[in-house]
């Protein structure tokens, strides 16, 4: 028992959008109509630990991006660094980096972090070394090939502080991990990165198109719909527009 420390809220760090094939969104779908959806960073804060839950891209990745997809939107502002700076923060100042998987939209930025512990579960950071064919040009070894960094590799659901809880929510990717956090005022919420895209997917149970085994992917969003229903909290999705029309952004926080 840490007395003391406490939650004290949960900031929306946007990394810009990207286009994205609605195939690519939902698994029973075939459609290369494209979407604009979100990249999304989140810190939150405790009494007396900053913890980031994803990195977003790779700002050398970012050109490109706006060479090759007209549906991408990235302005100076959506820098992690610049997002980090509205709250106060440079990136020494973040003590644990969380990363739900190492897709390039997720772990883009890890390499900002040399001072920070990088967390990640150990299933994903190997597979993220030798990934299937199908799945190569997700994951860049640039991005979490570090040397020197601290890696924390964990295997499944882990407690990181009283109120702040990984959960292991694997399909996406053999190796994801989503975030329960318990803020005081707005209430649990879950980060579930890439285990659930849209509201649409916890709604009507719908599995990612981009996906690596698409049952577990079923059991996971069931398993954080579950949680999300027993502690009577909310799911924040990762990739969806809609939502992210909603979301305070930050300097403002949910408390
Ligand atoms: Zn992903």
């Amino acid at each position: 028992m840490m007395r003391g420390m406490a939650v004290l809220g949960l900031y929306a760090l946007q990394n810009g959008f990207m286009g994205f094939e609605r195939s690519g969104l939902f698994y029973d779908e075939f459609s290369g109509d494209r979407v604009r959806i979100p990249i999304a960073c989140w810190l939150v804060r405790t009494s007396d630990t900053m913890i980031l839950f994803d990195t977003g891209l790779s700002p050398r990745a970012v050109p490109g991006l706006l060479r090759n997809d007209p549906l991408a939107r990235f302005t100076e502002e959506d820098l992690l660094i610049h997002r980090l700076d509205l709250v106060g923060l440079e990136p020494d100042n973040v003590d644990m980096v969380v990363l739900s998987h190492l897709h390039y939209d997720h772990a883009g930025g890890a390499a900002l972090f040399p001072k920070s512990e990088l967390i990640a579960q150990k299933d994903e950071y190997s597979y993220a070394h030798y990934p299937s064919s199908f799945f190569e040009s997700f994951y860049y070894r640039k991005n979490f090939e570090l040397p020197g960094y601290r890696w924390r590799l964990l295997d499944g659901d882990t407690e990181l502080l009283p109120g702040v809880t990984i959960l292991r929510s694997d399909g996406h990717t053999p190796g994801h991990q989503s975030l329960l956090v318990e803020l005081p005022e707005s209430g649990p919420v879950i980060l579930t990165g890439d285990a659930c895209y849209w509201h649409e997917h916890a709604d009507k149970e719908r599995v990612p198109g981009v996906v690596w085994n698409p049952t577990l992917a079923l059991h996971s969003l069931r398993k954080l719909k579950t949680i999300a229903r027993l502690v009577r909290g909310r799911i924040f999705p990762g990739h969806d527009p809609i939502f992210w029309e909603t979301v305070k952004q930050a300097p403002d926080a949910y408390r």
